[in-house]
């Protein structure tokens, strides 16, 4: 190892500190940061004495801390030898200056040095000073062996000093290393702990969720074993009671048995009762005569007393229209006439919609009972004829037909639990003018169809193109009735007063089965507004108005000639004459059961009428129609 390279270092920078300027200027830094920061200048001082090579790794020794310690130590160690040699040199100097000082004044080197000038001739003095100079350099050399062999030391310790710290310095990267695997595991473990975590709360919820649950439960399987023994003991007291119901249905069974063979045995009696009624209800209706005739005196419009027609409080079946004849001279008293006429039945002013009907609902039942049933209403315009067949839509004056109506549907229901089905078929048809209408007909007016009376093979009448309406309850005929007035209305509209001019016939077809018993029966109900038997003067008449009272006369006298011919058994009715009798040939004569009512008007300028509708109707009672059998088959 070379001397020099350290020699060189360490001189220059003590004994001429001012000649080298650059390498002041490059220590100045760093004594510099000595003062600012010693720890970092520390490991450059080291470098400064160990030498240039070592430098390096002074520099990456820097950021460890005990390497810098120890680098630390390395200058303290030097630093005194420095010390050493300075000292020596400038004792050694200041000797040599002494001695100089006492043989020639000393001259003033650059740099603060002093060198003795000597006279040539002072060899001795010369060979002293080249002699403390070689002492001096020998020193010198002794000191930088010195430090050499310290800086020596020091250097092997540092290097196994730097050994010993890379080996540490790897132990710790490969610590660092397996840390950061170890931490990089520990990541991972704790994302997957954090969703344990996260997993273990929600199991914590459904626990206390499920224990919740089964808290519930065990209320409920407690409730359920209360309820469960409950119900056990219920079961055992139902099951005694069931044992005693299935012995008291066994005793019902046979009573039942018991009584439906009474009930049938009763059904039976009915019917035979129900037979026996309908050949008794028959008998009287036959004693009481199978054509009837009713009279009905309309009340006067201002409700006052009407002075020519009287009713006996005694009876009511006769009726009196007086008529007083003045005196033509005025010397003899005021002769009155009575006119007397006596009739099934008279009803007053103040009979009511349902007195009326009282009277012939027996023979509404017949109809029901397989007899065919007619029903006139006979009398001037303006005596009540509608009002008394069809009345006011208020329940209380409702008239006949309405009445009929939910008569019939009341004791078909009635019969229908005595085995009985029955089937009902409506029509209604205007006669005017010797022409049928179908007051049904719902089409285009243009398109309305022609009507012609047909006699079928069985004897049945029939209308051709007319609506027959199969008809359930009694709403759907009011609805027909509605429909019927309404067509009635428009015509009238048309043609003033047309309805008091035309008939008006309600028909209604019964067809009962009583398929238990095998028995059928048929029968029609036939309800007619008859035209107004008012009769005109012909000078009055002319025209159309003279055709309408042709017909309307026609109708009503041969309707009065049929009556006639059937009560005197003639071999020939003439049926045919009239629109009104062919129609109606079914429901008179042999099997039937006729009922008029006249109504007359109680207005004094009616008199004339009333006489007129009053023996037309004497007439029609007086006739006896054949008895009345039931159309059974
Ligand atoms: P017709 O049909 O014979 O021409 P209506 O039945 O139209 O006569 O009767 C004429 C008027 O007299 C109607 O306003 C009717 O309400 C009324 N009327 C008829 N009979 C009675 C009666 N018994 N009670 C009350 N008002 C009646
Ligand atoms: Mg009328």
């Amino acid at each position: 190892m070379s001397r020099l390279p350290i020699s060189k270092r360490a001189l220059p920078s003590s004994s001429s500190g001012s000649s080298s300027s650059e390498n002041g200027q490059d220590q100045g830094p760093a004594q510099k940061r000595v003062r600012k920061d010693p720890e970092t200048v520390r490991p450059q001082a080291a470098a400064t004495v160990i030498g240039g090579r070592r430098a390096p790794v002074a520099a990456t020794r820097a950021p460890i801390s005990k390497p810098v310690r120890s680098a630390g130590a390395a200058t303290v160690a030097v630093a005194p030898s420095r010390g050493v040699l300075k000292q020596s040199i400038a004792s050694t100097t200041a000797r040599g200056v002494n001695v100089r000082q006492t043989a020639a004044p000393p001259a003033t080197k650059a740099g603060g040095g002093v060198v003795v000038k000597r006279n040539k001739w002072d060899l001795k003095a010369k060979v002293s000073d080249m002699e403390d100079k070689l002492r001096n350099y020998q020193t010198k050399v002794k000191s930088a062996n010195q430090e050499n062999e310290v800086l020596k030391g020091t250097m092997v310790q540092s290097q196994s000093k730097v050994t010993e710290m890379q080996r540490e310095l790897l132990a710790q990267r490969k610590q660092i290393s397996e840390y950061e695997e170890k931490l990089q595991a520990m990541s991972g473990v704790q994302a997957e702990l954090e969703q344990v975590c996260s997993e273990k709360s929600t199991l914590e919820k459904e626990l206390s969720n499920l224990e919740v649950k089964y808290k519930v439960m065990e209320t409920l399987q407690n409730s359920q074993e209360t309820e469960l023994q409950t119900l056990k003991m219920k079961l055992s007291v139902q099951e005694s009671t069931l044992a005693r119901v299935q012995t008291t249905l066994r005793d019902t069974e046979e009573e039942v048995r018991t009584l439906k063979e009474t009930v049938a045995e009763q059904k039976d009696e009915l019917h035979a009762g129900e037979m026996e009624r309908r050949r008794l209800h028959n008998s009287i209706q036959e004693l009481k005569g199978n054509i009837r005739v009713f009279c009905r005196v309309r009340p006067t419009v201002d409700g006052g007393i009407s002075k020519h027609i009287q009713l006996p409080s005694s009876d009511d079946k006769t009726i009196t229209l007086a008529k007083t004849e003045e005196s033509h001279t005025g010397k003899t008293a005021d002769t009155q006439k009575n006119y007397n006429f006596s009739f099934d039945r008279v009803f007053g002013p103040q009979a009511s919609q349902q007195e009326v009907f009282e009277e012939i609902s027996l023979l509404v039942q017949s109809a029901l009972d397989g007899y065919n049933v007619c029903c006139f209403a006979y009398g001037q315009t303006g005596s009540g004829k509608t009002y008394t067949m069809e009345g006011d839509e208020v329940d209380v004056t409702r008239g006949v037909i309405p009445r009929a109506v939910q008569q019939i549907f009341k004791a078909a229901e009635k019969l229908g639990s005595q085995g009985w089905e029955f089937n009902f078929t409506a029509s209604f048809v205007e006669i005017y003018n010797e022409t049928l209408r179908d007051l049904l007909y719902t089409g285009k007016a243009s398109k309305r169809p022609e009507h012609e009376v047909r006699k079928l093979t069985n004897n049945d009448v029939t209308i051709t193109n007319l609506t027959y309406e199969k008809v359930s309850n009694e709403d759907h005929v009011l609805g027909l009735i509605a429909l019927a007035n309404q067509n009635r209305s428009t015509a009238q509209t048309a043609q003033n007063d047309r309805s008091s001019r035309s008939h008006s016939v309600f028909q209604l077809d019964i067809e009962g089965v009583n398929a238990g018993r095998d028995i059928k029966c048929k029968s029609t109900l036939c309800l007619v507004d008859l035209a107004g038997s008012e009769r005109m003067l012909k000078s009055q008449s002319q025209g159309e108005r003279f055709k309408e009272m042709t017909a309307i006369n026609g109708s009503l006298s041969n309707l009065g000639i049929v009556i006639t011919a059937l009560a005197n058994k003639e071999s020939y009715v003439p049926y045919r004459n009239s629109k009104l009798t062919y129609l109606l040939q079914g429901c008179l004569g042999g099997n039937s059961k006729t009922l008029m009512f006249v109504n007359i008007a109680p207005e004094q300028d009616s008199f004339g009428e009333t006489l007129n509708s009053l023996r037309f109707a004497s007439k029609v009672n007086d006739c006896v129609i054949g008895t009345a059998s039931a159309n059974r088959k």
